[in-house]
Formats: C-alpha cells, sequence, structure tokens
C-alpha cells in the first residue's frame, strides 16, 4: 500500500449530512480545493495539513474502530492517491463515503464506495464548474446535494433534478439551506408547495456541537480579533453565522489612527457580539513600523511586491493571539478568530498557515486548560481565499462593508487614502468581486490631504 496524501484532519464524530446523518463516523478531510463556494464552511481546509502515506491514514480510521467512514476535503479527488485509499478501506470492509465538488470526474472512485456529489448553485459562485457527466454514473445507492442559499438557487436544484430524473436513479437528492443565509422553513415550505422527491438536509453535527442557535445552552464561544478591517469584519460574521457567541477583542496598538477603532465598534454592535473589550497596549513604543509612527507608510506600491514592507508591525499577530488566547482561557472558550489572509495580502510572515498552526501547538502548550486537555482552535477561515472570495462571502451573510475601515493612512474623518496597500489590496477586492466599495462615494468622509 504505497501512495502519500496531503490530510487536514482525521476524526470521529457523528455525521451530519447525507442519508447516514445521526450515524458515527470517522472524518478524512484532505487539503485543498480549486473551488471557491462563497459560503464555503471549511476554508481552513485550502492549505492546512500534512503529508501522511496511505497507511498511515487507514490506520488512524482503523484504531477508531468504526464501520462508516467518509472522505471529504477540500476536494478529496484532487489527490491521485485518494483511490487507493478508498480501495483499501473498502477492503477492511468499511462503509467508505466521498463527498466530492462535483467538478471532477467520478469515474475513478472505486465500485462500492458511496460517491455524495455536490451540484453547485448560482450562488456559490462555482455552477459553472459543474461536470454534468458525473450525473450520469450515479449508482442507485450514491446521494446528489444541493446547497441552496436562495429562491434562484432552488429554482436551479429543482431544474437540474427534473431533467436528470435524479431522484429515479440515486439513493437521495438532498437540498440543504445555506446556514445563516436561507431559513430552513423556507425551504421547507418551496419542497412542500412542489412536492419535490427530495430530502431536506440540516447539518446535524452543528446542532450536537453547539454550532446552531438552540442546539444547546449556552452556545459556544469564540474570541474574534477585530480590527475593524474588511478581513477581521468578515471572519467574525463568517464565525457568528457558524453559530458562535462571539466576544470581539480589538487592539489599540498605538497606530497612526483611530478609524479603524471606530469601525470595530461599529461592527461589533451590527454583529450583537456578546462582549466587545477594546485593550490598549502601545506597540508603539517599541517603534519598528510605519503603522504605528516609525516613517511614513508607503504609497502606490504595486499588489505583491517582494519583501515585507514597512507597514508590518512587530510579531503584531503573536501578540494579538497570546491576548485572545488569554480571554479564551478566561472564558473557558477554546475557539480564537482571526480575519488572516495569505492569498491577497501584504506579505506578513504572521499570517501565514504555518504560524497559525505553529500558535495553536503554542496554546496546547501554554495554558493550564491546554495541560488539562482542552484544545485550542484558531480559525482563520479567510486564509486561503481571495479578497474577492472574502467580500462576496461578506456579502452573502449581508455585512454592511461600510462600516469597515481599511485603510492605513486614512484622513481626518476616516476618508481612506487610496494609495496605501491596504486600500490597493481593498479595491482590487471590490473589482474583483464586481461590486462597488461602499466607501467609494461615501460624502460623510472628509477626504484625505
Ligand atoms: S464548499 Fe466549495 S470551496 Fe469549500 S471545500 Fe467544498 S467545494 Fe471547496
Amino acid at each position: 500500500m504505497s501512495g502519500m496524501l496531503t490530510i487536514n484532519e482525521i476524526f470521529h464524530s457523528i455525521q451530519g449530512e447525507s442519508t447516514y446523518a445521526g450515524a458515527p463516523c470517522v472524518f478524512v478531510r484532505l487539503t485543498a480545493c480549486d473551488l471557491r463556494c462563497t459560503w464555503c464552511d471549511t476554508p481552513y481546509a485550502f492549505t492546512e495539513g500534512r503529508k501522511r502515506t496511505v497507511a498511515e491514514v487507514v490506520e488512524a480510521v482503523a484504531a477508531f474502530g468504526c464501520a462508516l467512514v467518509e472522505i471529504t476535503g477540500g476536494e478529496p479527488l484532487l489527490q491521485d492517491d485518494v483511490y487507493p485509499l478508498m480501495t483499501e478501506l473498502r477492503t477492511r470492509g468499511l462503509t467508505v463515503l466521498v463527498e466530492t465538488g462535483g467538478h471532477i470526474s467520478v469515474d475513478r472512485v472505486p465500485d462500492g464506495v458511496v460517491k455524495i456529489i455536490d451540484v453547485k448553485c448560482p450562488a456559490s459562485g462555482e455552477s459553472a464548474r459543474n461536470h454534468w457527466p458525473n450525473l450520469d454514473l450515479l449508482g442507485p445507492a450514491d446521494e446528489v446535494k444541493f446547497v441552496v442559499a436562495d429562491r434562484a438557487d432552488y429554482e436551479f436544484a429543482r431544474g437540474v433534478l427534473e431533467r436528470h430524473r435524479l431522484a429515479a436513479r440515486c439513493a437521495a437528492v438532498l437540498f440543504s439551506p445555506v446556514y445563516g443565509v436561507l431559513a430552513p422553513p423556507d425551504l421547507a415550505a418551496w419542497i412542500l408547495a412542489d412536492k419535490l422527491p427530495v430530502r431536506l438536509q440540516l447539518q446535524v453535527h452543528k446542532y450536537i456541537w453547539g454550532l446552531m442557535p438552540g442546539a444547546s445552552d449556552p452556545p459556544r464561544k469564540a474570541v474574534v480579533l477585530l480590527s475593524g478591517g474588511l478581513d477581521s469584519c468578515t471572519a467574525a460574521a463568517m464565525a457568528k453565522a457558524e453559530g458562535f457567541e462571539l466576544y470581539a477583542l480589538t487592539v489599540a496598538y498605538g497606530q497612526r489612527h483611530a478609524a479603524e477603532l471606530d469601525a470595530a465598534r461599529r461592527v461589533a454592535g451590527a454583529l450583537a457580539v456578546a462582549r466587545h473589550i477594546e485593550l490598549r497596549i502601545d506597540l508603539s513604543a517599541f517603534g519598528g513600523s510605519s503603522l504605528t509612527g516609525s516613517g511614513a507608510v508607503p504609497r502606490d506600491r504595486a499588489i505583491g511586491e517582494a519583501g515585507v514592507p514597512s507597514t508590518y508591525v512587530p510579531a503584531r499577530n503573536t501578540v494579538f493571539l497570546s491576548l485572545a488566547l488569554a480571554w479564551a482561557e478566561a472564558l473557558g472558550a477554546t475557539d480564537i478568530v482571526i480575519g488572516v489572509n495569505a492569498v491577497d495580502y501584504s506579505g506578513y510572515p504572521d499570517c501565514r498557515p504555518a504560524f497559525i498552526e505553529a500558535f495553536e501547538r503554542t496554546a496546547a502548550l501554554a495554558t493550564k486548560a491546554g495541560v488539562e486537555g482542552a484544545r485550542f482552535r484558531v480559525h482563520a477561515p479567510l486564509i486561503g481565499m481571495t479578497k474577492g472570495e472574502i467580500i462576496r462571502r461578506g456579502l452573502a451573510l449581508g455585512l454592511d462593508y461600510g462600516l469597515t475601515s481599511s485603510c492605513y493612512d486614512p484622513g481626518p474623518g476616516g476618508a481612506p487614502c487610496g494609495h496605501c496597500d491596504s486600500c490597493a489590496l481593498r479595491a482590487k477586492g471590490f473589482a474583483d468581486a464586481g461590486v462597488p466599495d461602499p466607501l467609494e462615494g461615501d460624502t460623510s468622509r472628509s477626504p484625505r490631504p
């Protein structure tokens, strides 16, 4: 048994989706995905992972002693060695499910493996990638899933269902509402009105683990680092959509303006966080960054220009995450949310996946809760997304980007300068997303001299 896979995580839980919902299941999540669905709830799987041999993965799965295993992602079919993995798991007598985004042919999936094929609806932003011949490869045990964000998605899904006679050709057709975007009762009413032969699918695992309102009392708490910028606000909105109760931490670190602190207050209010703390930790005492007053903020740099720019604040995210960890431990929380991004970003070393992973290990070693067995999780949901994808996701969640502030060097009324790296990245993001920036033409803010 040879072969190598990049694995994001292997864990034992309750299956939350498909007709197997409710059954104990081992999940093997493979790293990487070449889609960017607007509502994706596993962006941490885009880049985070480590190499493991197929034999190691099989042994890790077997160690749970569970008869059901799901191979998921990311997009699991991107890695060639997923096929021998599936074969080996079947050889061991396990029931094997593979969930795929539906844009890669499933023709190499071994016989006996249950295929769960996602068909991407328009609001995902990826419906052009659907590989329609996959629907001709469905077997009687396979399932088709549509994640539905709105009525247009529903109509799209209904059309595919009817054109391809899916209900007669596979074990189940699943319609799943996007959490926080489409209310389940609305989708239920549409299905009933049209008498569709589909199943309304709610994500059972989120109810079990307290990620949805009403699921448990109290809800899970997450400390979110809220700077007031576009990224941190989107990450916070995503965490809220996941059902977390938010504890927002804003650090006044001696930045040269108060605009983003004002923005953090606005966004904390809009997201109805449970508590918002502003900590004053004046890193300008150390200097070393143009953001804290050591020199001018660079203007009109090319996006992607090599080198770490002068706006890097020495060890800022290490300091911020340490503060968030301290508050999380005091709250009895194990989830921390940070809006770092390693795609459309300024090249800061403390925005990379390796740093986030290393900090999680540090948290386990550095805290009383950690040594007593708590597993701290640093959620960096934007880390593999482009700015355009981030903005589309935030808009889908109803985030008002007019409340945010991204500029490193705004005018007195908070008006963006339009020349710093952050303004350039923000402008690129809105252009890529194909929507106007609400801060453009905001006459309530004084123009920068
Ligand atoms: S939801 Fe979309 S973007 Fe996220 S892992 Fe699945 S296919 Fe990839």
